[in-house]
């Protein structure tokens, strides 16, 4: 809904990739002046079509739609971002369909460098509903040792040189330095900041933080690719979920 530049671009690598994969998509480009509960009947809409096994509202939607009342009401079978409550206590408790697509990213490139988690120290910087938090509890589920920080932690440094992973997702361009990394740490950078027209960069400081990991990912090409692949994952699940074939 509306015309955010970067909702753009993200909701066209979405369609890109169903269209790679020969997965039918559709796309709904709402004007911003519609109303809430227009856009809910249209979820309703598609909830009920047979041939739609995934819906997914692109956040963020202007500020006279209520967020949490739009994420509700999608059928939580059909809900390929795993932001409805169903599943994200499902997640929580460790028994789920859909992961959120970030975190299951992160977890997909953790697993494909053959890196075990069980035992280490996992420090996320970052306990938003959709990459921190979920991210948190599926390093959980493999067996690390969590810290979650925040704005609010003291002596943020101090806890990210504990980590053995460590997860940036605070939106703030190049904040973690060099100094904030133990040597030899997996470092995973979440965040994507336009700092320019056409420069994107992450939460991580790439230039000073590949000299002391052991292992980074890059902005842009990191854990981007990778969150549109989980979520190709999650409407194949779902497909299988609803019984449908996703086709015309
Ligand atoms: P939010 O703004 O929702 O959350 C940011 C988090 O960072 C908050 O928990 C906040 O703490 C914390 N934070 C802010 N400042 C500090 C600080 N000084 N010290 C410690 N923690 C701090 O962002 P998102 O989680 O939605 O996204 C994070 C980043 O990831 C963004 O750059 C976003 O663009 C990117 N992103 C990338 C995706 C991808 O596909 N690669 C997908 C989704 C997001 P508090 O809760 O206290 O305010």
């Amino acid at each position: 809904m509306g015309d955010d530049p970067a909702s753009r671009v993200y909701v066209n690598n979405k369609k890109k990739a169903c269209a790679d994969l020969g997965i039918y998509s559709e796309e709904y480009a709402l004007p911003a002046e519609t109303t809430e509960e227009e856009l809910l009947d249209l979820i309703k809409t598609l909830n009920k079509k047979n041939d739609i096994s995934g819906v997914l509202v692109q956040l963020p939607l202007p500020k006279h739609i209520n967020e949490k009342t739009v994420l509700d009401t999608i059928d939580p079978k059909k809900d390929v971002d795993a932001f409805h409550p169903v599943n994200v206590g499902k997640i929580m408790v460790g028994d789920f369909d859909f992961v959120p697509c970030t975190p299951a990213g992160v977890m997909e490139l953790i697993k494909e460098s053959g890196i075990d988690v069980a035992g280490k120290d996992c420090v996320v910087v970052g306990r938003s509903n959709i990459v921190g938090k979920p991210q948190a509890m599926l390093l959980l589920h493999k067996n690390g040792t969590v810290t979650i920080c925040h704005s609010k932690t003291a002596d943020l440094a101090e806890k990210t040189r504990k980590a053995d992973i460590l997860v940036a997702a605070v939106g703030i361009p190049n904040f973690i330095k060099g100094d904030m990394i133990k040597p030899g740490a997996v470092v995973i950078d979440v965040g994507i900041n336009r700092v320019a027209e056409k420069k994107l960069v992450g939460d991580v400081d790439f230039e000073e933080a590949e000299k002391v990991a052991g292992a980074i990912t890059p902005v842009p090409g990191g854990v981007g690719p990778m969150t549109i692949a989980m979520l190709m994952r999650n409407t194949l699940k779902a497909a299988e979920l609803n019984n449908t074939k996703g086709e015309k």
